[in-house]
């Protein structure tokens, strides 16, 4: 395998552009490396080729700031940001935090809406640069790095006609997506039902500032808490190895629009029919409001429901052949609306997707359940009362897989998520509270939350649900041989 080929930064820089808005304006700034001068800062500062930056550095507001995705920036402030280059960059860094007595954490994309990775005092180790694809066509394997963009990744693959199953949306990073479980495209059918079970191997920088490969055959158990440890994860893992898959020819697509009215019958349908349909075609619905209906306009009025279905096909014909089930259902005739025979490729996908995601204050929360007719009995209770401008349920069919034994050890038939969004930060307020008393009463029907998109600061008394019992425990056994001196932090809230 040829050497990592700094590729995705380069050409994606729009979408880093969006992840980290101000940093690489700043690595040259004059002025910034002043307050390290004769400090032990300063002398990290010279033994890697990234960037320190401080606490009383006159920029350090605006790194701190940058390594958040999006608006609400959660108050938390480490003491120090190293944004390393290189993989030794990394181990350097957990090796000076060591000496220095210092806690660490990891940040890549900064996608996490609880800016979990951000906390008070410590080091934050941004690992965004490292950002290489290498690719063994032959073997159908990728080695990655951690900042490397979904859709850079899908957009590499393709010149080799191979595919992954990466975040719905190209902004997200493989890094922390991948860590926490993933919720991807086309799982069901790539990965038993959640896109890390596709990683192969990582090398994983640990507390002690060693590199070291862990996989099923080596570090074995190091590699089971990889597999889902996400935020909770007691090392920096610098490079994925990932199994790849032969490209669909085409993701053979339609959306259909509803009335609110049909949320029943649109919920019935992912229950009963689209378990019926094959494994590769991709199934979620969202509720929205129609752009440009006034707020306080009556639900039915206002909310559309928006469903989607996405086969990843070897033909066209094979695409209309994989929807055919559901075309022919008697609810498909009631759309408001429709779009069908959508040739569609990753490009289009992923551009459908980013659009939802514009630059605003967000929140989400979510659940996994194999009750949806329920779930959404709760949610339509409270829809109609949402205080953010822009609320989004969205429920995705995950399929039946059984998981491999790992610490991505939850998931449910669905997956039921809901977006906030707003405007100002006055609504940021009412906003959280709202979805905290949503997802009080969703739980009584959950199979515990997914981790990389709960609401870790509102109920981190939770987060042990996104995982069994018997993985949690395990997961805190593994931090106690593998990081003794409790070098990284632990989960958001977990003492
Ligand atoms: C617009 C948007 C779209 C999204 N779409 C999807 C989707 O389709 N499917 C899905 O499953 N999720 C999705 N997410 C959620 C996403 O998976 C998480 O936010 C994920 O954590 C993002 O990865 P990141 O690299 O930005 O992580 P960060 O926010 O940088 O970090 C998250 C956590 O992971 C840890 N971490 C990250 N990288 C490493 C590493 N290399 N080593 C050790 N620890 C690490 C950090 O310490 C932190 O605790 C989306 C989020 C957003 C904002």
């Amino acid at each position: 395998m040829s050497q990592l080929e700094l590729w995705s930064r380069r050409r994606f820089v729009k979408a880093s552009t969006l992840a980290v808005p101000v940093i690489a304006g700043l690595a040259g700034a004059a002025g910034f490396a002043a307050p390290l001068a004769g400090s032990a800062a300063a002398d990290l500062q010279n033994r890697i080729a990234g960037t320190v930056v401080v606490k009383d550095d006159e920029n350090y507001e605006v790194w701190r700031q940058s390594m958040i995705w999006q608006r609400a920036k959660a108050d938390r402030r480490p003491d120090m940001i190293v944004q390393a280059e290189r993989i030794e960059d990394v181990q350097e860094a957990v090796r000076f935090a060591a000496t220095a007595g210092m806690k660490v954490t990891t940040r890549c994309g900064g996608h996490s809406m609880a800016a979990c990775f951000l906390r008070d005092r410590g080091m934050l180790i941004d690992i965004s640069r490292l950002d290489g694809i290498a690719v063994d066509k032959a073997a159908k394997l990728a080695v990655v790095g951690p900042g490397v963009f979904c859709r850079g990744l899908a957009e590499r693959l393709a010149q080799d006609d191979l595919a992954f199953p990466g975040a719905h949306c190209g902004t997200v990073p493989i890094s922390g997506f991948l860590l926490g479980g993933g919720v991807g495209m086309n799982t069901n059918a790539w990965s038993q039902g959640m896109s890390v079970f596709a990683v192969k191997a990582v090398d994983i920088v640990m507390a002690d500032g060693r590199l070291l490969r862990a996989s099923e055959s080596e570090n074995a158990d190091l590699f089971w808490a990889v597999r889902g440890g996400g935020p909770g994860l007691f090392g920096v893992v610098v490079r994925f190895h990932l199994q790849c898959f032969d490209a669909p020819k085409v993701i053979w697509g339609a959306t259909y629009t509803f009335a609110f009215a049909e949320l029943d019958a649109v919920t019935r349908l992912m229950d009963k029919l689209v378990p019926q349909l094959d494994k590769d075609v991709e199934v979620l619905y969202s509720v929205a409001a129609l752009p440009g209906v006034a707020e306080d306009a009556p639900v039915d009025q206002r909310q559309r429901i928006y469903l989607d279905v996405n086969a990843f096909a070897a033909s066209e014909a094979e695409g209309r052949r994989k929807l055919a089930l559901l075309q022919r259902d008697p609810l498909i005739a009631r759309a408001l609306d429709k779009v069908e025979d959508r040739a569609g490729s990753f490009d289009r996908y992923y551009s459908d997707n980013e659009a939802a995601f514009p630059q605003a204050y967000w929140m989400g929360d979510n659940i996994w359940t194999d009750r949806p007719m329920e779930a959404i009995a709760v949610l339509k209770r409270h829809i109609p009362d949402c205080p953010a401008p822009r609320g989004t349920p969205v429920v995705l069919y995950m399929g039946t897989n059984s998981m491999p034994d790992a610490a991505c050890s939850r998931i449910g038939r669905f997956y039921v998520a809901y977006y906030l969004e707003w405007d100002e930060p006055a609504q940021e307020a009412p906003s959280r509270a709202y979805c905290l008393k949503v997802f009080k009463e969703l739980k009584a029907v959950a199979k515990g939350s997914y981790i990389n998109e709960m609401d870790q600061e509102g109920r981190p008394e939770d987060i042990r649900d996104c995982y069994s019992p018997k993985a949690w425990a395990r997961l805190e056994q593994l931090r106690r041989q593998w990081d003794p001196q409790g070098q990284f932090h632990g989960f958001y809230g977990q003492s």
